[in-house]
């Protein structure tokens, strides 16, 4: 145990309205504005707190929002954008501690056990400075809960937001929990918040006092897990491996109107495939399976797999095996409404040591070839090389999640795509 933090040493940092507010840091004419994103989809993907103030939320369309508020800026995903903030919010989290776990995008644990003397001050002024760096470097607020366990810190991040930060120590904890209705705690879905309900459970705190048979009784293991973690018993441990890896890779999508083409419905599945190894490149991973699914107008469902002969990512060399897979699956005279590509047996190909025999001269021209159509398709958009088979295929509208973020062509000196200067203030208003 921290001599001086004690056991309270689990902290959780949350970023505030995250998508939303790396769209205001980025571009600064947007601050104080009600911004959303989601703009592709039609759904409100992030909403910022100004938007929030007006009743808009996550989830409800784009044209619902735009009555309740008509100057709202909309705005498409970024989501590239959003990762690299996300890496340097976990990356100002990592000068105090190493130990960190990045839960989600914008989500993080992080253990203090150990560092006071290296931190030096209290967890009041540690919370605070981590506050500050981010807003400082970034132009965004996060809130930081720093607990007993996992599901306490979580609690506490949320207590105070935006930009807040709450301390619970073990003395304070009932009061926290007092305050609590017992759907908020983290662990506990509607179904279970419904049960405990039913027997009068309001509040955290009354979960707490609950005897340990009876929640195991109702709740089983993970409501169990939750209850001991509120009690301020460590269930959970930080896991700080970075969750790069996929176990498998999947693209399908649903065509309108359905159609019997074989043609048609190839290009479709080449379109998913595509896709699929684009993204694998991206994460540096190589395929060991590839697999095809057809899904017939009736929404029957035929699937068929197939080992690649070595671990890739290059087009040409699963392209026929896609073919095979599709062959073997289309039955003429059937109506078909969406593909389905899959890769599967996954593993990281940056750490690989390639077999001799299979890094031959026509291997190493995929590769390159793959590297320059990834460079132009994010150049230029999604598809502006793209395989001829898709030429057979639905033309589709242009999209603004087909385009290239506005931020590659306004790049500043020293920066590369995957890498911007922040805050970026040459952006033009793109409202
Ligand atoms: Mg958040």
């Amino acid at each position: 145990m921290d001599l001086r933090y004690q056991d309270c040493t689990v902290l959780h940092v949350d970023a505030d309205g995250f998508f939303a507010a790396v769209e205001q840091a980025l571009n600064p004419a947007l601050r104080g504005r009600p911004v959303v994103t989601g703009a592709e989809r039609g759904i409100i993907a992030a909403a910022s707190y100004e938007a929030k103030a007006r009743g808009i939320t996550r989830g409800i369309q784009l044209h619902e929002a735009r009555r309740l508020c008509p100057n709202l800026v909309v705005l498409p995903s970024d989501y590239e954008a959003y990762s690299l903030y996300s890496q340097r919010v976990f990356g100002i989290l990592r000068r105090f501690t190493p130990l960190v776990e990045e839960y989600s995008i914008d989500e993080a644990f992080a253990s203090l056990d150990g560092c006071s003397g290296v931190l030096g001050a209290p967890l009041e002024s540690v919370a605070e400075q981590l506050r500050r760096a981010v807003s400082a470097e970034l132009g965004l607020t996060v809130s930081v809960g720093i607990s007993l366990t996992k599901t306490l810190a979580k609690l506490c991040s949320k207590f105070r937001k935006p930009d807040g930060q709450t301390i619970l120590r073990r003395e304070h904890v009932p009061i926290l929990l007092a305050r609590t209705p017992v759907g908020k705690v983290w662990g506990i879905g509607p179904a279970s918040a419904a049960k405990l309900q039913a027997l009068g459970i309001a509040t955290a705190a009354d979960f707490v006092r609950m005897d340990e048979t009876a929640v195991l009784r109702l709740l089983h293991k993970p409501g169990h897990e939750t209850w001991r973690e509120l009690r301020g018993r460590r269930v959970f441990p930080i896991d700080t491996e970075a969750k790069r890896r996929y176990a498998s890779m999947m693209k399908g999508h649903t065509f309108s109107p359905p159609s019997d083409d074989p043609r048609l419905v190839f290009a479709e599945a080449v379109r998913n495939l595509t896709a699929a190894l684009a993204k694998l490149r991206r994460h540096g991973h190589l395929a060991r399976e590839a697999g095809l699914c057809l899904r017939l107008k009736d929404y029957a469902a035929q699937a068929a797999s197939a080992p690649l002969p070595c671990p890739t990512s290059h087009d040409c060399e699963v392209a026929p095996i896609l073919r095979t897979l599709f062959d073997g699956l289309f039955t003429p005279g059937q109506t078909y409404r969406s593909t389905g590509v899959w890769l599967g047996g996954l593993e990281d190909g940056r750490n690989r040591q390639p077999d001799l025999f299979e890094e031959t001269p026509a291997r190493h021209a995929c590769g390159r070839l793959d590297a320059a159509v990834d460079r132009l398709n994010r150049r230029y958009g999604q598809n502006a090389v793209a395989p001829a088979a898709l030429l057979h295929g639905k033309l589709k509208p242009w999209h603004p999640r087909d385009a290239a973020p506005a931020r590659y062509d306004a790049r500043m000196e020293g920066e590369s795509q995957r890498h911007l200067a922040i805050p970026r203030m040459t952006l033009e208003n793109p409202v």
